[in-house]
């Protein structure tokens, strides 16, 4: 029941985080105005703002132009319902249960896992797009995790550590490189996967961060669409690390991660 209304709902977040991503670096502030075609700039009406629905009923197109609306609408309102729904399963099962989880305070952990899920498709889609990962969301973000952390009774040290050790190792390759391997957002979502993971799960997100970047990389090339030395953001890497660890980490680190 749970899964299924946290995957609607993550359908109209997904809505919401899309109008995030398209406002960012515009002056329209996300609250005020409503969406509208792309094309025909007219308002859309409250029926035309249905995720996945809408799209579906209007075939794609604008009520008023009937030009084409792009698939990347319902396509993050759809992933968003997915990352929603696979953060309730994980508290269904045992195994996948995070670190120091209290029953009493499911809807804590839940609110903490859904809000670090949203945080990370944001930064995802603006550091594909704009090859940056702006403070305006990592530095809130590891205000608040590190705050509800502290709240649900996970040791102070073991996020502090987490922060400077995933933090610290983008920092070391910032500085080596004077900025020139990583940006310095790098470093913030760092801390931001240490103090939401801790160490070891940390670490373990940085891991497969890379994994899945070295395999994206050596696609690009094999397909010659990337020269060796261009340089690819690795936000959106980490994004999908950090989706996996959420998740999957328990379940990882005790089976494939022995030490
Ligand atoms: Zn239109």
């Amino acid at each position: 029941m749970l899964i299924l209304f946290l995957s609607f709902f993550g359908l109209f977040i997904g809505s919401f985080l899309g109008v995030v991503v398209d406002r960012f670096g515009t002056k329209q502030s996300v609250f005020v105005g409503r969406s509208e075609c792309e094309h025909c700039h007219v308002a859309l009406k409250v029926i035309d703002l249905v995720p996945v629905a809408s799209f579906i009923l209007l075939h794609g197109k604008c009520r008023h132009c009937h030009a084409k609306i792009s698939w990347k609408y319902p396509l993050m309102e759809c992933i968003t319902a997915i990352l929603f729904g696979l953060t309730a399963w994980r508290y269904t099962i045992p195994m996948l249960l995070p670190v120091g989880f209290v029953p009493v305070h499911l809807d804590l952990f839940l609110f903490r896992d859904l809000l670090f899920v949203s945080l990370l498709l944001i930064l995802f889609l603006i550091d594909a797009r704009h090859g940056v990962l702006p403070d305006v969301f990592t530095l809130p973000g590891i205000v608040l995790i590190t705050a509800m952390n502290i709240w649900l009774g996970i040791p102070l040290m073991t996020l502090v550590v987490g922060g400077l050790v995933v933090g610290g190792f983008f920092a070391l390759q910032y500085f080596v490189s004077r900025g020139t391997w990583v940006g310095g957002g790098d470093i913030r979502l760092g801390v931001l996967l240490g103090v939401m993971f801790g160490l070891s799960q940390g670490v373990l997100s940085l891991m497969i961060a890379y994994i899945i970047g070295a395999a994206f990389a050596l696609v690009l090339i094999w397909r010659k669409k990337a020269a060796m030395k261009s340089t690819l953001s690795f936000g959106p890497f980490l994004a999908i690390a950090g989706w996996i660890v959420l998740i999957f980490g328990p379940y990882i680190s005790q089976y494939y991660l022995p030490f």
